[in-house]
């Protein structure tokens, strides 16, 4: 019997000698499945590979009636990462970088996304700590091409991971690279001799090969932590979604103490279309285990339309919930904007519009939320 658990792909096989007497009252056992106040029947030994956590989930499913499974948070160490007051910064500078294995390098998109994109694991043996929503720098090997004899310039990607990264050890940081492809304008053709040197050596990068990093830097992104029950609004393009996929394994993956998030989080993801989707799976699986903490909305610019029969952008989601939106940042939400440089014009432009609706004025509106630090850009 397989269950889909929350999108995560499950296989199960019966499982021999388990206790199959009817047992009541929820409990959570080391197999990161709790069932709260349920009766169950049956029990099977279950399989689970979430797709892009690289995390082998070992749990029992019962044969169930009406009962929701949620999945246990995740024990993480050293949890001593939690200790600091300050996030790391520049711990490894461009002339004496860290040198980290590539443990793992996995395409995230189906076939009919345009382009590609892939997570990438690193192993930085707890070397190069950093916080949720820093970026590590990386150092392509070779020339400048613009330097003769000097090597490439550094280039910055977000991390995609929590500070325990995707083992839960703190030894692992993992990056969402979208591999720079250059098409010749005149004849529509790839030029390989122009494609982009950093992400074309991360997403060919095999497991064990070395990589010199940098970092962590930045602080903008940071994830602010005050407020456990605050209002988390994550505006995404593509690769963008990096930064609040860290945020959202530390609200719902991982088990930490110190840190229990109560409030609301809502993901606002644009990219091309279904395939191009990244970590689809397990944002999905937070919807289902926390409805009342995780909203999650997808524009697919090349599949939905918006109200007016264009392409659906964030903006254009955006839009349609702008109501709820405006009333969150006046409660006090923080709102984050992350991916290519393009996406903000038109995301201020229906943010102006709206406010010029609500009565009021966008200018004043963005100032209050720069000086109450409630406004997170990093675009590249
Ligand atoms: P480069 O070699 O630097 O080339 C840049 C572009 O120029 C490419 O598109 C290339 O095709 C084109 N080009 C090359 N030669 C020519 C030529 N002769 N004529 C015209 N065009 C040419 N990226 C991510 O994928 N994921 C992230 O999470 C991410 N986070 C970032 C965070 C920050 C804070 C910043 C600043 C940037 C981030 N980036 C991220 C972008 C990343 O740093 C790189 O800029 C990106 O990967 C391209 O680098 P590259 O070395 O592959 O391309």
């Amino acid at each position: 019997m397989a269950h889909a658990l929350g999108g995560a792909q499950a296989s199960a096989s019966p499982s021999v000698g388990t206790d199959a007497s009817p047992r009541k009252t929820g409990f959570k056992d080391r197999n990161n499945l709790r069932f709260d106040n349920k009766l169950w029947i049956a029990l099977s030994s279950v399989n689970l590979k979430s797709r892009h956590s690289s995390t082998k989930y070992q749990f029992k499913v019962m044969s169930m009636s009406v009962q929701q499974a949620v999945r246990s948070k995740i024990p993480v160490q050293p949890l001593e990462l939690e200790n600091a007051n300050e996030p790391p910064l520049n711990l490894y500078k461009p002339k004496e970088p860290y040198t980290a294995t590539i443990v793992s390098v996995e395409r995230l998109v189906g076939p009919k996304a345009p382009g590609e994109t892939c997570h990438i694991v690193i192993d930085h043996g707890g070397n190069v700590p950093y916080w949720e929503g820093q970026s590590y720098g990386i150092i392509p090997p070779g020339e400048n091409p613009k330097k003769p004899g000097s090597p490439n310039n550094v280039r910055l990607y977000s991390i995609a991971s929590t500070r325990y990264g995707d083992s839960f050890d703190g030894k692992t940081a993992s990056l969402c690279v979208r591999r720079a492809v250059y098409y010749d304008p005149e004849t529509g053709k790839e030029d390989p001799s122009k494609n982009g040197i950093c992400s074309n050596f991360l997403c060919n990068s095999k497991p064990g090969d070395k990589i010199q990093l940098t970092g962590p830097s930045g602080k903008i992104m940071l994830l602010p932590e005050d407020d456990p029950n605050a209002t988390h609004i994550m505006i995404a393009t593509g690769t963008g979604v990096a930064p609040f996929r860290g945020y959202l394994r530390r609200m719902f993956m991982e088990a930490v103490a110190t840190y229990k998030f109560g409030g609301l989080a809502w993901l606002f993801l644009g990219v091309a279309n279904t395939d191009s989707l990244l970590y689809d799976e397990e944002f999905s699986s937070y919807r289902k285990d926390y409805p009342d903490n995780f909203r999650y909305d997808k524009a697919l610019s090349r599949e939905q339309k918006n109200k007016n029969g264009g392409k659906m952008y964030v903006q254009d989601k955006i839009e349609e919930y702008s109501d709820e939106i405006f009333k969150l940042l006046d409660g006090g939400a923080h709102i984050y904007f992350c991916g290519l440089r393009g996406m903000m014009p038109g995301i201020q432009d229906t943010l102006k519009r709206v406010a010029e609706q609500r009565g009021e004025s966008w200018d004043a509106k963005l100032s209050q939320l720069r000086k109450n630090k409630q406004w997170h850009v990093e675009v590249y």
